[in-house]
């Protein structure tokens, strides 16, 4: 086990010191003075959690939340200008990853069609340039892939800032 393993089974050792599948990372710390230092660095937090109590809820948490639920159930439902607002600045563009992904298979599908039609019709000439041709398409592929991610990247500063002009 090296350092990098160890860390990573760090927090099952101290949550289950005598397991014997955390053996190894006993070994280890029992040998390594970085990762003992850092094993009992994360014991210290422990007991210092251990001891600190949570405060007591108040005695009209229930009623006065109840309260404000109410009066927020009651106040009016917020403009569709509003949700378009809020649906814009918390955009990640997450929502048109799966149709890139598609676009993606099929370019796939398509370049591996493209692989069987030609063999088929030139047994031995063409395989090679067919190769060619998918390694070409596999890396236009990377490249489009890039530019949507910068695409995506740009787009979230942009849709804050267009969305923030007509508040002025
Ligand atoms: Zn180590």
């Amino acid at each position: 086990m090296n350092c990098k393993t160890c860390k990573a089974a760090l927090p099952n050792l101290l949550l289950d010191p005598a397991a014997p599948e955390n053996s190894a990372a006993r070994a280890h710390t029992a040998v390594c003075s970085a990762c003992a230092l850092e094993l009992t660095s994360l014991q210290a937090t422990l007991a210092l959690l251990d001891t600190w109590q949570a405060p007591a809820v108040s005695p009209y948490f229930d009623q006065k939340l109840a309260v404000r639920l109410r009066e927020l159930q009651s106040a009016p439902a917020a403009g569709w200008f509003e949700q378009l607002r809020s649906r814009l600045l918390f955009n990640t563009g997450r929502q048109f990853r799966p149709m890139l992904a598609a676009a993606m298979a099929l370019v796939l599908i398509a370049g591996g069609g493209s692989v069987g039609i030609a063999t088929f019709q030139h047994p031995h000439s063409v395989l090679a340039s067919a190769t060619v041709n998918d390694l070409q398409l596999l890396d236009k592929n990377a490249q489009a892939l890039q530019q949507v991610d910068l695409l995506l990247q740009d787009d979230a500063p942009a849709a804050g800032s267009r969305v923030s002009l007509p508040q002025s």
